[in-house]
């Protein structure tokens, strides 16, 4: 069987034919990327013009690149939640369309599940249940993952995302001037300067540390980080599109503390897992995924954390951890093996995206 996947919760227009062994038999994307850096961000209207634009030639286009036609697909599957509301319309109401149209099964996905799962397809031999970490653009949170349908969450950010953290760091610091960033994420970016920097140069308080939880919190490194930010450019007399001499510096910190406070949480929430015994000794391992799982510096970090608590630790490339068609359609082709969630074209009606969303309860609380 194959699903057609279709993705447009933020600010990607994407698609992808999966299937059910896993082979991807095309996709396609249209990112708005140049058009946030314009902007300064996301501008949910023009999110949600561009992708009305663009929605049916990413379809059309990744079709075409599997050499099949809608007639060959069995199902399709389609990012319903969360993300923004008026970005969701778009992908939701043409994948309705396509379903009525054609009479094909339609397969409502949560974003950060899909997140969750693309591993299974980049790995084949990942079985539930396993621990996973999202760290995203919008999200910041680790869970157990059951079954398809089933998550226990283990910790979540109360405020901001780390994905969105380095991207407002890059745009306070202006280094989407320097031609070499123009097209990059603020997230890669600020790896890259980091790189160069040292990371203890600026000392920025860790959060939560007084909180004996698994949750995370990332406004406070912003605001910290802005203020040494202003200070910095006071100091060397910045002016205009220039940018600090030590750009470098104030990535590698806030990159370092980042870091530090991530596997301080995930280390107490595997050591949780162990404790409650949630997982059976031969499935202790950690998925990560989400853009920010992109970070090479994360990933060593997340090594030293799993190897000290005795979890394998997998990171999917990049390209299936930023969002993508693949791990929609993916997720498409676990609920229909598994019979869960599949709307007949004629029942679309109780279908209808939503901006929030939680993966599962919070099992850390009682
Ligand atoms: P969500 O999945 O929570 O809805 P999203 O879909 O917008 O959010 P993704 O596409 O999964 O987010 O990830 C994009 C985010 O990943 C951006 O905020 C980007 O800055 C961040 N990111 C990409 N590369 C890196 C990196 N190397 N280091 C840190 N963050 C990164
Ligand atoms: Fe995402």
């Amino acid at each position: 069987r194959k699903v057609l996947g279709i993705e447009t919760s933020c600010d990607d227009t994407a698609s992808a034919i999966v299937c059910e062994n896993g082979q991807i038999l095309g996709e396609h994307s249209i990112s708005q990327q140049e058009v946030v850096l314009r902007y300064g961000g996301i501008m949910p209207t023009i999110a949600r013009d561009l992708h009305e634009i663009n929605i049916e030639k990413v379809v059309d286009k990744t079709l075409q690149n599997a050499n099949l036609t809608m007639n060959d697909v069995d199902a399709i599957a389609v990012t319903t939640k969360p993300g923004l509301i008026m970005s969701l319309m778009v992908g939701t109401k043409y994948a309705k369309h396509l379903s009525k149209k054609y009479k094909k099964p339609l397969l409502p996905i949560h974003h950060m599940e899909a997140h969750a799962l693309t591993a299974r397809l980049v790995y084949k031999n990942i079985q539930y249940p396993f621990t996973t970490f999202l760290i995203s653009g919008g999200h910041c949170l680790i869970a157990v993952v059951h079954s398809v349908n089933r998550y226990s969450l283990l910790g979540k950010s109360i405020d901001d995302a780390p994905g969105e953290a380095f991207d407002k760091l890059a745009r306070r610091l202006k280094l989407h001037n320097l031609s070499k960033y123009r097209s990059l994420s603020g997230g890669a970016v600020v790896e890259d300067l980091a790189k160069n920097g040292n990371p203890l140069a600026f000392n920025i308080p860790e959060p939560l540390l007084q909180y004996p939880n698994c949750n995370f919190s990332f406004s406070g490194i912003k605001s910290y980080v802005t203020n040494i930010i202003s200070k910095e450019e006071l100091k060397f007399d910045i002016l205009g599109d220039n940018i600090l001499p030590n750009a470098d510096d104030i990535c590698a910190s806030f990159q370092y503390i980042i870091t530090k406070h991530l596997c301080r949480r995930l280390q107490r929430a595997l050591e949780f897992v162990d404790l409650k015994k949630l997982l059976p000794d031969k499935n202790r391992i950690l998925i990560v995924s989400g853009g920010a799982a992109s970070n090479n510096y994360f990933r060593h970090a997340f090594k030293i954390i799993c190897d000290e608590v005795g979890y394998k630790l997998f990171v999917p490339p990049p390209k299936f951890c930023t969002d993508n068609g693949i791990m929609i359609a993916w997720n498409g082709i676990e609920k229909l093996k598994t019979n869960i969630g599949i709307y007949n074209y004629t029942e679309l009606d109780s279908i209808y995206p939503m901006s929030q969303s939680e993966l599962g309860t919070d099992i850390t609380n009682d």
